[in-house]
């Protein structure tokens, strides 16, 4: 009889795919389910960059590319990186992965060593916790509280730091509590983390272009910190391009030499196809299009409708998010209560019942690390917000 290796048993199963699929299982069987458990823009990918994926088949960009992406693309980010970011880098310190997710698993596993220690300041995106695991890691996770609009300090994070810490990684905007940290808060956090430079920094800016509170700030403009972090991102969110799976690294050149050495043994180059449709995507300069702006307002007006729509419902305590297509409300005050055949212990009972009852799928706060929590991501439309919101009224309602 087979066995699985040890690392699997202790891997948990996304919790944003899982509850994502459960609710593609109700709608199977006829139910009409919303579904705001996914994290994805609901728009279709611009036009100018499918056309560019079709010329690339035509043109028999059908070889294997290079392991770290084509020349022209780590180019063309490079481009990026300095039009949107004013950051310097090189071409040999990018690599190009299947997505964004690769990516952080590329860095992690190049860097941790068994009983290494990554401080991961909670909430926090699922996968960190189990690509640690995957590593040999030890997650330490740093809370951030609602009323600090989930935001970890300096002196939290300098408390964090023993002699094991090798890594922090951190999302802004925030998957799930679209939190987006200011300049002067990276600023401070930099100056602390320039105190040990052994610690490498992953700054994971996948929601770079959905920001509600103007530019965008990484960590890496503080030039004493840069050699110390390593930048994420990707097409995934920004040009609504989850299927296309390419993501990036930009980072210290060991660190990239590195990634490229692990993704040559484990996937190789990201999809020549998409690759070229990156490309397109990564030279534009996002002002001259039409397409981000009108998904980033979108994604405004959604986020308005939200706060509006959650502040109506009784004993919901809800954050107010900055960036990102999440809302991450605190809805422990029904923790205890039952509708008189279902009691709920906890967020995920609190998920479960929403689904089963009124068809609306959430995903329970214990997957990103705060249980008192459930995660919206409102990235569907105004009629189909509303409509959940009023089923979930509902629903709550009917706890006592
Ligand atoms: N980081 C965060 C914070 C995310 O929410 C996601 C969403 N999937 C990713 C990374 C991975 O993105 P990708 O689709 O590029 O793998
Ligand atoms: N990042 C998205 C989310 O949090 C997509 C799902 C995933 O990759 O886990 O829902």
């Amino acid at each position: 009889m087979t066995t699985l290796a040890n690392r699997i048993h202790y891997l948990a199963e996304s919790e944003t795919l899982a509850m994502s699929r459960k609710s593609r299982e109700l709608k199977a069987e006829g139910h009409d389910v919303i579904n705001l458990s996914l994290g994805e823009p609901d728009f279709n990918t611009p036009d100018y960059i499918k056309v560019a994926a079709k010329e690339a088949i035509d043109l028999n960009f059908t070889f294997y590319p290079p392991v770290s992406g084509y020349e022209d693309l780590r180019k063309a980010i490079c481009i990026k990186l300095k039009r949107d970011n004013n950051l310097g880098y090189e071409p040999n310190q990018i690599v190009v992965s299947t997505g964004a997710k690769q990516s952080i698993a590329n860095v992690m596993l190049s860097l941790v060593n068994p009983g290494d220690e990554v401080l991961v300041p909670a909430p926090y995106w699922v996968s960190y916790r189990e690509i640690v695991k995957v590593a040999e890691g030890k997650s330490v996770f740093i809370p951030a509280t609602i009323e600090n609009n989930f935001k970890v300090t300096p002196e939290q994070l300098e408390a964090a730091i023993t002699p094991k810490t090798k890594v922090l990684i951190y999302s802004s905007p925030c998957n799930p509590t679209g939190s987006v940290y200011s300049r002067e808060e990276l600023e401070k956090i930099a100056k602390v983390m320039v105190k040990y430079p052994g610690i490498t920094i992953i700054a994971d800016e996948i929601y770079e272009h959905i920001n509600f509170i103007g530019k965008h700030e990484s960590i890496c403009q503080f030039d004493y910190i840069k050699d110390q972090v390593v930048l994420i991102n990707g097409v995934s969110k920004g040009y609504a391009m989850t299927g296309w799976r390419i993501g990036f690294i930009a980072a210290p050149v060991d660190i990239a030499r590195a990634c490229d050495k692990l993704q040559g043994q484990f996937t190789s180059g990201a999809s020549s196809i998409a690759q070229r449709a990156a490309l397109t995507a990564f030279i534009t300069d996002p002002g001259a299009t039409p397409d981000m702006k009108t998904m980033q307002q979108a994604f405004r007006e959604r986020r308005d409708l939200m706060l509006k729509l959650l502040a109506d419902i009784p004993g919901m305590k809800v954050n107010h998010p900055d960036g990102a297509f999440y809302i991450f409300p605190d809805i422990s005050s029904y923790f205890g209560k039952s509708d008189g055949k279902t009691t709920i212990a906890n967020s995920n009972d609190l998920c479960m019942y929403l689904l089963n009852s009124v068809f609306v799928a959430l995903v329970p706060g214990d997957a990103f690390g705060d249980p008192r929590c459930i995660r919206f991501s409102y990235a569907t439309s105004m009629d189909k917000l509303t409509e959940a919101v009023r089923r979930i009224k509902e629903a709550l309602a009917r706890l006592r």
